[in-house]
Parts: C-alpha cells; structure tokens; sequence
C-alpha cells in the first residue's frame, strides 16, 4: 500500500493535507458519540476541487474506497469506515472558503468544509440569514448538511437543506468535476442532476461546494413556551398558530415531561411553566415589530378554550436562548442516562399523536422496563423517539423492530433527517418496497460503478 501513500501525498499540495499517525488520525476515525469506530490507510485532507478530484482518481486507480467526512457529526456512522476493503478517510475540512455573496440574489456559495456556524455568521454580516439551524451546527460542515440532507428546526419554515441548495460542484466518483454552481431559481432544463448528490451521503459523489439560498434577516425572534396534556392539543396549537401567526412560526418542537426533567437535573435551569405531561417550544421570526405581543395574544384563546395548560413568552434574547437550552440538551441529557436505542422516525403530521401513543403501547407491551424519551419537530412530523433501558444488542433489536413495525402502519420514514450512514442499512433495506431498493442499488452502481465512495452506506453494497 505504499505506493498508494505515496500517491496520496503527492497529490496534496501542502504538508498539513496528510495524516497518517494512529494518534493523530483517532478523531477522523471515531464519531463523537462513540458509536462507530473504523480503520483508514489514512487521512487525506484536500485543500481544492483539483485535489479533491486527483484523490479520487488515485482511490479508483488502485481499487481503494474514500469516505468523505465534514464535521464528522453525524449520527448515522456515515463518515466513519466500515468493512474490510482498504479505505482512504477523505476530509473536506480545508476547503473553508466563502467564495460568492449575493445580497441582492439572496445566494451565498461555499466550499464543503465551512462550518455551518461560520457560514451563517458570514450572511448575518450582510443582513441576511441562511435558514436552517441544528444543535451541532458549530461543527457540521456544508458538504455534511447537503450530504444528510440535513433538517433541524427550522425545517417547518423553509424545508430541509434540499430546499436551500441551488447548484452543486461534485466530484464524480471516476474524478471527474460535475460544475453544476448555478444560482438559478427556476431551471427546469433536463434532470435536476444535484438533487442525486443531496442526502445520498456520499455515496454518489463527493460535494466540494454549493450555491445556497439565504433568506431576509428576521430581527424580530422570540419564543413561546407552553405546558400542555397531550400531542393532539400540541396539533390543535400549531393549527390555532398558522391561522394567527402565519408565516413567522420557524420552529414547533415537543418535549415529554421525563425528557425535559432529565435535562434540567443535568444542566440544572427551571421549566419556565407549571409542569403538564408535554411542552411545546415555538418560536416566531419576523421583520415586522412586536412580535412578543402577537405571540403573547395568539395564545390567549388556547387558554380560554382550555387546549394549553401555561405559557411563557420570551421577552429578551437571553429568555429566548434558556427555552432552547432546554431542548437543545435533551441528546446530552440522553446520554448521560445510559444506553439508548435512537429511532429518527417521520410520520404525517396529523398522525404524531397515535403515532406516539402506539408506539409507546408497543414499547411496553415488550415487557422489558424500559423509558420512552421522545421529543422533536413535531411540526415537520419528525419525532425522536429513543428507548432507554435496553440492556444488549439483542435487545436493541427487538425494540428497534417493535417501533420501526409501528412506523410501517403509518407508512413513515425510518429516517427523517439523521440518515442511514451504517447504522439502518439492514432497517432501509426492510423498510421499502422492492421497487424502491432496486432503483436505489442500480443508482448506486450506475454512478459508481467501481464502488469507491462511501461503501457499506446507504444501500450497504460494499
Ligand atoms: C448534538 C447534535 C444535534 C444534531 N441535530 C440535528 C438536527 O436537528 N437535524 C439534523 O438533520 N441533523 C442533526 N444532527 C446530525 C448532524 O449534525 C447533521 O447531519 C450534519 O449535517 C452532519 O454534518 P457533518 O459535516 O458533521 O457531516 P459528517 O458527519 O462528517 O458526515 C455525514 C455524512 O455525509 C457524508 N459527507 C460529509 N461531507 C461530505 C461531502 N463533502 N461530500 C459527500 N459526502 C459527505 C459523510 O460521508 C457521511 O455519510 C445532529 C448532530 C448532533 C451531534
């Protein structure tokens, strides 16, 4: 494998583009959770398009696989090696640079390797915003979020990272460079040939940058925070806030009563309501003024008629912020009570409410002691519903099932917005219909023929 090395080395510009001493090669190989763990020849970190290009055509030559990695936080196991074959870990995370804003156009195009965080900064600075916001979002790369299609808790507002991305630049897995950076709003000439590479999560191509769609800075956010009895009333407050807020409803997300306290005994705080067996954390954006006033009176009639038990408004930023602390440390929270089984599920919105009570039913017909912690965007449909309690793998199969079956009844989606990476492979595979996996493996293979992207992914062809 030397001469592979070698290649390698070669074929990067500067001395910081190659890693390959155990030590320093750990944190590429291992994802933050402690999940997944792999092995690389070794880490290739490109600092251009050109190189990225060069990489692929030394991994096709030599019959050795890449797998592309971002910030490498995924929850998925997607960016870390699976299997036996040689595999080189490709790290996008020098090609940083923003390379176009257009205010006017509302676009900014960025390389793959800058930090979500940064490139959010960088339109704030020119009074825009880039709509899409998640918890790790201060280390997830571009190239990660439109390889995951990534959702967050905006998504109810302005879709998921599929409905920001306007052109593409991919590496095709034979080296050459798909140039696709356009920022066309309407282009309906041909296949829509990027939407292939958006949450394919490496499998198809590697992403070097993109044309995103920015949207008018909200200056006005605050958020609601609200004790309620069940997920239905939770619907009936989203439907009461359509109709009065609109528009500036960004994020609708539910929280459990067990959840929200084992966030406050790890990070202590308080429930900014009385306590009830759900909350519900909304939150309004808006360019126009008073907008804490408009939420505060959009909520008045759920109080009369009785379908909201409490609410608080936030009335400064810092209130804002201690309300989505709370939902935000709901994964840290879960990991500090033990072992879980996460399950990333998406079912019709209407469906959420019987979605949770049958699969809570499921979860305790199996007679296991175990704990629901389930919470998420429940406006877009999305709900984590993690079990904790499980004791083996074996047992973290038979829950998975009991929920997954569940989801089935109500034609869902095992992966809403984390991906299938290597962990749902086998769960992907059970969860379509036979049409849907061959046209995905035939995809697979048409595009990379000499399965040298991201093998064991996905479709789990290796
Ligand atoms: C605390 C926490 C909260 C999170 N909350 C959310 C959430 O609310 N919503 C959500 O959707 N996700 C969430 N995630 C998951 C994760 O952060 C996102 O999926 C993120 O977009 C991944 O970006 P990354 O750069 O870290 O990708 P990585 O983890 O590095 O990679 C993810 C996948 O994309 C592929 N990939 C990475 N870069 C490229 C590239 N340039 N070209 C081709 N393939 C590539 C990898 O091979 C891998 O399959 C959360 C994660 C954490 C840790």
């Amino acid at each position: 494998m030397n001469v592979v090395l070698d290649a390698v080395r070669a074929a990067i510009s500067s001395p910081v583009g190659y890693i390959d001493q155990p030590n320093d090669m750990s944190p590429y190989l291992n994802d933050w959770r402690g999940m997944f763990s792999g092995d690389a020849l070794c880490v290739a970190r490109p600092g251009s398009t050109e190189e990225v290009a060069r990489l692929v055509r030394i991994a096709s030559e030599y019959n050795v696989a890449l797998v592309p990695q971002g910030g490498n936080t995924g929850l998925a196991g997607g960016a870390t090696p699976t299997g036996t074959r040689p595999q080189i870990l490709l790290s996008l995370n020098r090609m940083s640079q923003i390379r176009k804003i257009d205010r006017a156009g509302l676009t900014i195009t960025a390389e793959a390797g800058c930090i979500l965080h940064a490139v959010k900064q960088a339109a704030k600075e020119v009074g825009r915003q880039v709509p899409i916001s998640f918890a790790s979002e201060g280390s997830a790369s571009i190239g990660g979020m439109i390889s995951t299609n990534a959702g967050g808790v905006n998504a109810l507002r302005y879709g998921t990272a599929r409905h920001l991305v306007l052109g593409l630049e991919v590496v095709l897995s034979d080296g050459t460079v798909l140039n696709g950076l356009r920022n066309l709003r309407k282009d309906v000439a041909g296949y829509d040939l990027k939407q292939l590479f958006i949450g394919s999560e490496g499998t198809l191509g590697i992403v070097t940058a993109a044309v995103l769609r920015m949207a008018p800075l909200s200056h006005q956010r605050c958020a609601g925070f609200v004790s309620i009895n069940s997920a239905g009333d939770a619907l009936r407050l989203l439907e009461h806030l359509h109709g009065t807020l609109g528009d500036c409803i960004g994020a609708f997300e539910l929280m459990s009563d067990a959840s929200i306290q084992r966030v406050i005994r790890l990070i202590g705080g308080r429930l900014p309501t009385s306590s009830a067996p759900w909350y519900v954390l909304v939150e309004a954006a808006d360019c126009a003024p008073e907008l804490e006033t408009r939420l505060q009176e959009a909520l008045i009639a759920p109080l009369e008629a009785g379908y909201i038990e409490d609410a608080a408004v936030s009335m400064s930023l810092n209130e804002l912020q201690e309300f989505w602390t709370l939902r935000e440390n709901m994964g840290e929270a879960e990991k500090h009570a033990g072992r879980s089984v996460k399950h990333d599920v998406a079912v019709g919105v209407c469906d959420v409410p019987r979605f949770l009570e049958e699969a809570a039913t499921a979860i305790g017909n199996l007679r296991m002691d175990l704990d629901v912690n389930a919470f998420g965007h429940v406006g877009d449909g999305n709900i984590h519903f993690n079990v904790l309690g499980s004791r083996s793998k074996a047992d973290d199969v038979v829950v998975n099932r009991a929920v997954h079956d569940v989801v089935a009844r109500f034609d869902g989606s095992i992966a809403a917005e984390h991906g299938i990476g290597q962990y749902r492979v086998e769960e992907l595979l059970l969860s379509k219909s036979r049409v849907e996996n061959e046209l995905m493996a035939t995809l697979k293979r048409a595009l990379d023929p000499a399965l040298t992207l991201n093998p064991g992914k996905v479709v789990g062809i290796v």
